[in-house]
């Protein structure tokens, strides 16, 4: 038989279908509608066949020939569904075989599974507006979803995901929600995290550690809120801990309860139009906040805020304060009821796992939350909320932390990916692994900080989840060379159980495989610069490395310079205290006592002078500590009470100053004729005379900032080279990004982290691409 198609309105097309074809499609395919959605194109066209969902993707059969079978697939690629990507697609002709009409089939398969997995998404527009609409029949159901929205990564247990493979297993749908989940033609058709009033997910409070019988509405929790308590409250990836954002006392007493007296809180608003009340907002921050991911974006607070009080109680003094839009239906209904900003952190004790289970939260957050919000869905892998910003004149984006909708799926169809298994352990402070099956790769979620015993365990669950999910055995690990790290020990062992080769990579190695893999430029024949700065990793001289520059040519990297070494002293309790650094880094310098004596009693001031002048002292390039040790000097941030605080208040200063006044690459410290030897040295005299002259300390920052991009500059310069890639946890730095895209974008091309954070969180990627491409 001949049909008649009119695939666009430019032309009709013929075909025949006396002949069958096999779609295979890949990509984010499952948990995403792609199913109803190919059943609605295949009946549009009146074509007959099949589809289903496999271990392996998506795969189609269709009644058509060649040029059908490519017209449709052009057709799923163009219109896909809003959370649906397609990475790779086959087509194939079969035996003929005659369908009567086109369905949605089930086949059971064994095949290893070859899939991305879906990451969690944010409520959609559609659910939203349902959520709110009283006559709709899912009004105020906290829990609603649809094939476009809701959990799906912290739900899942198996592959292919279907329901029974998913924590929605436990609830069975009501007759009118599996009317819908059967129908084709509605939204939530095979959508299997359906529920509704009549088949909910339930709710339960504790109160001061008892189950309140009499909780039967949200109001109860706003009233809560309004007098001042603490609230638990479990959302996609975790317990989030929140309070009203403009009470004061609240704040104060969070703080004290969750041992954390100045790092930020991340803050949840109502919706984004009270967002643009309280920060300034460009496109690009914009669509981040709103999107399906919906992370913490850090913004600039405008001078007068109007929705929160307390604001240096809650972001330290920074201009920047971190917010979130609702993403799930319970806290689109509490803010919408509540009208105000609340706190909304992660539920953990510092560097530890999110709190996932209703056990733990019951056991573990009595001592912090007032109230605890449990519901009986369970989540398998936790996520923390995803953090990133822009910078503020060029708009670079820079991910912090990437996390819940993003994790665990990286795609990027440009790279070469081996068919090997590899798994990449990562490193310490940021733990996140990677991992490479089937020409896929993952990188986890953030984990925790692994020093932590909890984050520890969570890195096990992860990882042996990964591993039952894909059902795969392991042939390559990399790890770190630092043996000391509990994601090294966990590689090396894993690798012996599973007689796998075993692969060291030196720290910022890894970063800069990771800036490189992440720009697709691994097998770019032209020299490229690698900027590698960060804190702490282990050097191959078994030095504290991190202020590095290293050459990426055939396919090798080489370290061509690094910052001058100094002083490495007193293990951890020099990343933990700047004025370690400080003392370590100025100690030579003339006029330095001035700045530092007075941070020391005098006991510590004569054992710490007799350390620095030991013979055998341990080394370090650390950028980290050169901010830090700056940070000190100028502002007197001695102690950190969390990490990186010290260099964050110095790019906070620096900012203020350099984005309000004319400043040029012409302020940096370095004069025309250094040639930048005894770097650190140098530039800490010049700060040093600058603070005896009572010069300004915020214009002090900002020149440093600017003299350290002028050393790039310089260095580069000098080694004829024009690809610089950077990454390490120092590009962080907003200012510092922004300043290196305003003085050196023009002659050279210059390349950052996106996807990935250039923070530890980067490492197991690069450690990935290490392997692909040796
Ligand atoms: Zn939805
Ligand atoms: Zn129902």
């Amino acid at each position: 038989m001949i049909y008649i198609i009119e695939f666009d309105s430019k032309f009709m097309y013929f075909w025949s279908d006396l002949r069958s074809y096999h779609l295979h499609i890949k990509g984010i395919v499952q948990g995403v509608g792609f199913r109803p959605f190919v059943y609605k194109l295949a009946n549009e066209y009146n074509l007959k066949g099949w589809v289903n969902n496999s271990t392996d993707g998506v795969h189609i059969h269709l009644n058509t020939d060649q040029r059908g079978a490519e017209k449709f697939l052009k057709l799923l690629e163009t219109n896909l569904p809003p959370l649906a990507v397609i990475t790779a697609s086959t087509i194939k002709e079969l035996v003929y075989q005659k369908h009567q009409n086109f369905e949605i089939i089930h086949s059971e398969n064994d095949a290893k599974p070859n899939l991305l997995l879906t990451p969690d998404a944010a409520i959609c527009d559609d659910c939203k507006e349902e959520l709110h609409q009283s006559v709709d029949r899912r009004y105020k159901y906290p829990f609603i979803t649809c094939t476009n929205c809701g959990p799906r990564y912290s739900i899942i247990n198996k592959l292919p995901y279907d329901r029974p493979f998913t924590t929605m297993n436990p609830f069975k749908m009501c007759e009118v929600c599996q009317t819908e989940y059967d129908n084709p033609l509605e939204r939530r058709h095979y959508s299997q995290t359906n529920s509704c009033h009549d088949c909910a997910i339930e709710m339960q409070l504790f109160e001061n550690g008892k189950l309140e019988e009499n909780f039967t509405n949200l109001e109860y929790i706003i009233q809560k809120w309004l007098a001042g308590k603490i609230i638990a409250i479990k959302g996609i990836g975790g317990y989030l801990l929140t309070c009203d954002a403009t009470n004061s006392e609240a704040i104060k007493i969070l703080r004290k309860r969750k041992k954390r007296p100045t790092k930020p809180f991340a803050l949840m608003y109502r919706d984004y139009k009270m967002v643009s009340g309280d920060v300034q907002i460009s496109e690009a921050e914009k669509k981040e906040l709103t999107s399906t991911h919906a992370p913490i974006v850090l913004l600039e607070r405008k001078t007068i805020i109007k929705n929160l009080l307390p604001i240096e109680l809650i972001n330290n003094n920074l201009s920047r304060i971190g917010i979130m839009l609702p993403y799930t239906p319970l806290y689109e209904l509490l803010l919408k009821k509540f009208g105000k900003p609340i706190i909304a952190t992660s539920a953990n004790i510092t560097d530890s796992t999110i709190i996932y289970t209703d056990k733990k939260a019951l056991e573990e957050l009595t001592a912090i939350a007032d109230v605890i919000l449990l519901n009986n869905r369970e989540i398998v892998l936790p996520q923390d909320d995803g953090v990133i910003q822009f910078t503020k004149k060029h708009q670079q984006k820079i991910t912090l932390r990437r996390s819940r909708g993003k994790a665990p799926t990286y795609i990027n169809p440009k790279l070469k990916v081996p068919e090997e298994t590899v798994f990449a352990a990562g490193a310490m402070l940021k733990s996140v692994f990677g991992l490479m099956n089937m020409e896929n790769v993952y990188v986890s979620q953030y984990m925790g900080n692994t020093s932590s015993y909890d984050a520890q365990l969570n890195y096990e669950h992860t990882f042996t989840h990964f591993k039952n999910i894909f059902s795969t055995e392991i042939d390559s690990v990399v790890v770190d060379k630092h043996p000391d790290y509990f994601a090294t020990r966990f590689g090396k062992e894993l690798a012996l159980k599973n007689e796998a080769t075993l692969v060291e990579l030196q720290h910022h190695k890894a970063h800069f495989y990771s800036v490189l893999g992440e720009n697709n430029l691994l097998d770019c024949n032209k020299n490229i610069l690698g900027v590698i700065w960060d804190g702490t990793g282990l050097g191959d001289d078994q030095n504290i490395w991190g202020g590095e520059f290293f050459m990426y040519a055939d396919k090798t990297i080489k370290r061509v310079n690094h910052v001058d070494e100094f002083e490495f002293i007193l293990g951890d309790k020099m990343p933990r205290e700047p004025k370690i650094s400080a003392l370590a880094i100025a100690h030579k310098v003339s006029g330095s006592e001035n700045y530092l004596k007075h941070k020391f009693t005098t006991t510590e001031w004569s054992i710490y002078q007799k350390l620095l002048n030991k013979e055998d002292n341990l080394k370090s390039t650390s950028m980290g500590r050169l901010f830090d040790a700056v940070s000190s000097i100028l502002f007197n941030f001695d102690i950190h009470s969390f990490e990186a605080e010290a260099s964050m208040q110095l790019e906070n200063e620096a900012a203020k100053y350099y984005y309000e006044n004319d400043m040029t690459l012409k302020d940096s410290y370095l004069s025309e004729e250094n040639d930048y030897s005894n770097f650190i040295e140098h530039l800490l005299e010049v700060i040093i005379k600058d603070l005896d002259r009572s010069i300004d300390k915020s214009y002090i920052a900002a020149k440093f900032h600017i003299t350290l991009v002028d050393y790039i500059i310089r260095i580069a310069t000098k080694l004829h080279v024009r690809k610089i890639a950077f990454s390490g946890g120092v590009f962080q730095n907003a200012l510092l990004v922004d300043l290196i895209i305003e003085y050196m974008k023009e002659k050279n091309e210059i390349y950052f982290q996106n996807e990935f954070s250039p923070n530890d969180e980067g490492i197991p990627f690069g450690q990935l691409m290490y392997i692909s491409y040796r």
